[in-house]
């Protein structure tokens, strides 16, 4: 069945999202990184709000739950650690379904950026929202996990098809390629890297992204490759190339 997505930026550099189940005409947001920008894309949409489905916890995704909450008397679905600055409604974690009308969401633990953090992803219509786990050309930072549960999530991420859509939660993307360019010469990254920067220029999205693109030239699902050294492992790889972004300034 159809799921109907809306993306807008808010904040600084978030995304929201909005969706609509055709089939049923029941609505969720995304994460509620501004609440009065939510309010807004769901009025420009003409509709009400049914679920709000959170992947963490931090202030940038859940923060909007009350206001929201109060307006529209949406259900709230997250992970426990939500609850340390909200209530919820339904506590979900990796392995268990959300369902929207007809739309299945399959829950991922992607735990690592912080130690609960979840993804929803709809196989059926190929789309995953990730929150801060993977970004376009980039990953969250390791807030709250070890390289090794970051990397095991972003290997559940990238098992996903090809084709699958990415709706991830901040644009970052040009940051991104600029250190990707430093770490992996492939020219394939020198092409897309091009490519997001006169997205960029022209004030566009580069969010969705697809696992496919990812995995060609994001440099930390590249890092067995990219960091490879005698005696490493692929998550100690990955953890060499997230450090060296941590510390990165171009
Ligand atoms: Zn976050
Ligand atoms: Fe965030």
């Amino acid at each position: 069945m159809t799921l109907t997505i809306r993306q807008f930026a808010c904040l600084s550099d978030n995304y929201g999202f909005v969706i609509r189940d055709e089939a049923s005409g029941l609505t969720a947001c995304i994460d509620t990184p501004d609440a009065d920008a939510v309010m807004a894309e769901l009025a420009a949409a003409g509709w009400g709000l049914d679920f709000i489905f959170n992947t963490h916890w931090h202030p940038d995704h859940a923060g909007g739950n009350a206001q929201i909450k109060a307006a529209t008397g949406a259900t709230i679905v997250g992970p426990a650690e939500v609850t340390r600055i909200a209530p919820l409604d339904r506590t979900v974690a990796g392995g268990d379904v959300v369902e929207l009308g007809q739309t299945r969401f399959d829950v991922l633990d992607t735990g690592g950026h912080t130690l609960g953090h979840i993804a929803y992803v709809d196989r059926v219509g190929g789309a995953a929202f990730v929150g801060d786990t993977l970004f376009a050309l980039g990953c969250g930072r390791l807030f709250e996990g070890t390289p090794l549960q970051m990397w095991t999530s972003l290997q559940r991420l990238a098992a996903l098809p090809d084709d699958t859509r990415v709706y991830c939660a901040h644009e970052y993307t040009a940051a991104n390629a600029r250190f990707a360019l430093s770490v992996d010469a492939d020219p394939a990254v020198a092409a897309r890297a091009q490519a997001v920067f006169a997205a960029r220029a022209r004030g566009k999205a580069t969010v969705p992204t697809t696992i496919g693109q990812e995995k060609a030239t994001n440099p930390f699902l590249r890092a067995p490759r990219i960091g490879a050294s005698p005696g490493r492992t692929d998550d100690q790889a990955f953890a060499a190339i997230r450090a060296a972004k941590d510390v990165f300034a171009g």
